[in-house]
């Protein structure tokens, strides 16, 4: 954990969020700036600042597996959904917590901007 990670600070509940779901090792709750119909962060409650320094491999298969379990029960596995991950600056990644966006209910774009 790190005190100052906003998404720490979620997994805490010293800050409000909108929870969908949560396991032992993973959290995911609503983005506070929507970009699709659904669209929600999953986060290992375990604060790892991107995929640069993610090495638990465990771990990382544990967050894809529960964005898929959180896609379904959202109702937007079926029609299709994205995934995102900003790694970086030239990504703009804004929030150093790792996380997977997980997008759905509208068509996407490919390639992404
Ligand atoms: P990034 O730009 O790092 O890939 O994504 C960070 C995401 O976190 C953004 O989509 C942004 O809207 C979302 N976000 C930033 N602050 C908050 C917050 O306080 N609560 C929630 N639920 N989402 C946040």
């Amino acid at each position: 954990m790190s005190a100052d990670c906003l998404f720490c600070r979620i997994v805490r509940g010293e800050i409000p969020a909108k929870l969908v779901a949560e396991s032992d090792d993973c959290v995911a709750f609503r983005d506070i700036d929507p970009k699709a119909p659904t669209h929600l962060l999953v986060i290992p409650r375990a604060h790892v600042a991107s995929l640069n320094e993610a090495t638990d491999e465990a771990l990382l298969g544990k967050v894809m597996r529960f964005a898929a379990d959180v896609a379904r029960q959202e109702g937007i596995a079926d029609s299709g959904w994205r995934t995102v991950v900003n790694t970086g600056p030239d990504a703009q990644q804004s929030v150093f917590h790792l996380h997977v966006h997980v997008m759905g209910g509208r068509k996407f774009h490919w390639p992404p901007g």
